[in-house]
């Protein structure tokens, strides 16, 4: 490996703003708890951590693969040549008001119970989401009827071309379903400012213990996976669409389609990315043969 960019990796750890991990099994790192090592996982612990590391990647003429939580995404089992940066180290959040500005990293749960805790409604629906203010964003994150584009407000990233960093109002997200302006670009989320509603406390404690309870008596928790794999498809429940095809229990190798919630592929054990990816294509082609529909996947293969 680049001699220069091990030194500037080194130099930023030496100054507190950056953690490495070395072959780091991705497996460990992913809620799926599938793929195998990455030649570098990083951890920026804030902005000047993550411009610093952008620029070794780019100096070392590295790509910059950004996730956060790593709750949507099948690493490959051969896992990764290069670095893959993680946001999650770069987390907290500051109230003032109605709003709240979060970094990238925070987990989207434990900023729904902070927002509770200043009586502060809005952000209920993102309770037991396993995921971080950036990929929910990016993905548009939502459950029980509501979802991101409801309450953010603006958010400010920095794209890794060109070394800017910009501020994206709410109407120039271009917030649909499951998507953002993010998808497919090279910006990165640097925080997210959301507006919330005063409330009262109890109520919005309430609403999150309810939609926790739904979570659990529906979606297979006790098993890794990446969540839902497919989005909605106009007018179909997907997860119904499955199960009616008779695919629940459907398995190939280690990954299964979830008897509890047909939505979810579930790694019972040693599943590889390979076997959730043909049981994706059975899944797909038999809709497709069965409805004549092509539903779209959610899960990002990395
Ligand atoms: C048990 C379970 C339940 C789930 N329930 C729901 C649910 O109810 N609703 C729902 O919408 N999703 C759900 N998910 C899926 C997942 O948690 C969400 O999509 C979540 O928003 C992903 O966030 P993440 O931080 O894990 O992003 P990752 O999986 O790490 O990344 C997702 C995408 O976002 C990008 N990204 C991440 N951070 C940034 C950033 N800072 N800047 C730019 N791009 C970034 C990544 O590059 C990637 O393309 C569930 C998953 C699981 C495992």
């Amino acid at each position: 490996m680049d001699h220069a960019f091990e030194k500037e990796l080194e130099e930023l750890e030496r100054s507190g703003s950056l953690r490495v991990e070395r072959e780091a099994p991705l497996s460990k790192l992913c809620s799926f708890r599938i793929g195998g090592p990455a030649e570098y996982a990083l951890f920026p612990k804030n902005e000047s951590g993550f411009i610093g590391v952008c620029s070794a990647l780019r100096g070392a003429g590295m790509p910059i693969r950004v996730v956060g939580n790593a709750s949507n995404i099948l690493f490959p089992d051969e896992g990764v040549r290069g670095a893959v940066v993680f946001m999650t180290a770069m987390s907290g959040a500051r109230f003032s008001g109605r709003s709240v500005t979060a970094r990238a990293g925070e987990r989207v749960t434990a900023l729904a119970s902070k927002a509770k805790k200043k009586g502060l409604a809005g952000l209920e629906f993102y309770y037991g989401i396993p995921g971080s203010v950036g990929g929910a964003v990016y993905m548009n994150a939502g459950a029980y009827e509501h979802e991101t584009a409801e309450v953010l407000d603006h958010s400010r990233c920095y794209d890794v071309k060109t070394g800017e960093i910009t501020e994206l109002k709410k109407e120039e997200h271009d917030f649909s379903y499951r998507h953002s302006a993010y998808a497919g670009t090279s910006r990165v989320l640097l925080s997210a400012t959301y507006l919330l509603t005063p409330a009262n406390e109890e109520e919005i404690g309430g609403r999150m213990e309810d939609y926790m309870a739904r979570r659990k008596s529906k979606q297979p928790l006790e098993y890794p996976s990446a969540g839902s794999v497919f989005k909605r498809y106009p007018g179909y429940f997907t997860a119904k669409l499955i199960d009616e095809a008779g695919l629940k229990g459907r398995a190939v190798g280690g990954a299964q389609v979830s008897v509890k919630h047909a939505g979810f592929i579930i790694n019972t054990g040693g599943a590889t990315a390979k076997d959730v990816k043909e049981l994706v294509k059975i899944i797909e082609e038999e809709l497709y043969r069965r409805n004549g529909i092509r539903i779209e996947r959610e899960l990002i293969y990395f």
